[in-house]
């Protein structure tokens, strides 16, 4: 039984579906408390509830403390069974978080499966879909495992009611090189409006033409959602190289002003193309469990964040994995996982 103290660390959410996540993986129970104690508001929300709830029907497992508001979790696994499943966050609660915490096990299933999750699909602070379908699971793609992400339906924070639908089919992982970007293909934004002002688009855009002025004008675009899909707005930059599709992106907020969303996001895409490295701020942590799994591979990437750093502690605790971080030559660091 391994036991956490939750405030650590990154003290968030991660610390939950990484431990879930790698608690099915290893067969080793696990006893989670101070939930989220790095967090305003501490202890289990909706959206976390529905991530171990989920690991628990995939995993067979047995949960103690599943309830909201709860601040310690007493995890035991079972057997992980592919099949076909579908959760609801009931709340904006990101989907993309949920699939964070099945998206391992399932992957590595000795069948098919296929996932549908409804709740927010372009949520703060968590992966929104294209992120999902053109930056992570083309990686996974890579290592072995083929896992395919349809939108169904948007959904924006506060309402939720997004969807989708994930198909696995699962592969061993092979340990890979994810050192190189490659060329540069091209690189394109699109606000996505729904129930909202369509000027608030046309603001962003502008915001971000200033900062990514290399972009040609007709990379810059908009679309239009029903408005039954909001109200809510997204701002998606994509980078295609070679080797490997970025995507960063900012959300719609009250008070928020439309400018300040375009220029952020677009700061975060200028950050990652100077960086010449293979991996963004965020596909960083979510890399480190497929490769603790494959036993070895590296990658590039841009400095690391402490979701990353405590995902490191946790796989280490877990499996006994650890990496290896260093300056290349090229000033790239390089994070590389210890056989
Ligand atoms: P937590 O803050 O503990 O709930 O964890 C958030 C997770 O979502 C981490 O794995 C982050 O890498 C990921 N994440 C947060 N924001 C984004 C984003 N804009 N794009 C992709 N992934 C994100």
């Amino acid at each position: 039984m391994i036991t956490i103290d939750g405030s650590e660390g990154e003290g968030g959410g991660q610390v939950l579906r990484y431990s879930a996540a790698l608690s099915l993986m290893t067969g080793e129970p696990f006893t989670i408390t101070n939930i989220r104690g790095g967090r305003e508001k501490p202890g289990l929300m909706r959206q976390h509830l529905t991530s171990l709830e989920a690991a628990c029907s995939i995993g067979n497992a047995e949960a103690s403390g599943l309830a909201v508001g709860s601040s310690e979790v007493t995890f035991r696994p079972g057997s992980v069974t592919p099949g076909e499943y579908h959760f609801a966050v009931g709340t904006a609660g990101a989907t993309g978080l949920v699939l964070q915490t099945i998206l391992v096990p399932l992957m590595l299933a000795d069948g098919p499966s296929r996932v549908v999750i409804e709740g927010g699909t372009h949520a703060i602070a968590a992966p929104p879909f294209e992120f999902l379908a053109h930056t992570l699971l083309p990686v996974i793609d890579k290592m072995g495992p083929r896992i395919s992400a349809k939108l169904d339906r948007h959904g924006f924070f506060p309402r939720g009611g997004g969807r989708i639908v994930v198909d696995f089919e699962p592969a061993p992982l092979r340990a890979v090189e994810l050192t190189e970007r490659g060329e540069y293909v091209s690189g394109g934004a699109e606000a996505i409006i729904a129930g909202i002002p369509f000027e608030v688009a046309e603001r962003e855009l502008s915001a971000m033409r200033k900062v990514l002025a290399d972009w040609p004008k007709e990379a810059f675009t908009s679309r239009q959602l029903s408005a039954d899909e909001g109200p809510g707005n997204a701002l998606i930059a994509t980078a295609r190289f070679e080797h490997v599709t970025e995507v960063m992106s900012g959300f719609g907020k009250l008070g928020l002003p439309a400018e300040k969303i375009g220029k952020t996001t677009a700061a975060r895409m200028k950050g990652y193309l100077v960086s010449g490295a293979f991996a963004g701020p965020y596909l960083q942590d979510q890399l480190l469990l497929p490769l603790a799994l494959a036993r070895g591979g590296a990658f590039t990437t841009v400095k690391l964040s402490q979701h990353t750093r405590t995902a490191m502690g946790l796989i280490e605790s877990f499996t006994g994995t650890r990496f290896r971080t260093g300056e290349r030559e090229d000033k790239k660091l390089l994070v590389e996982i210890e056989r």
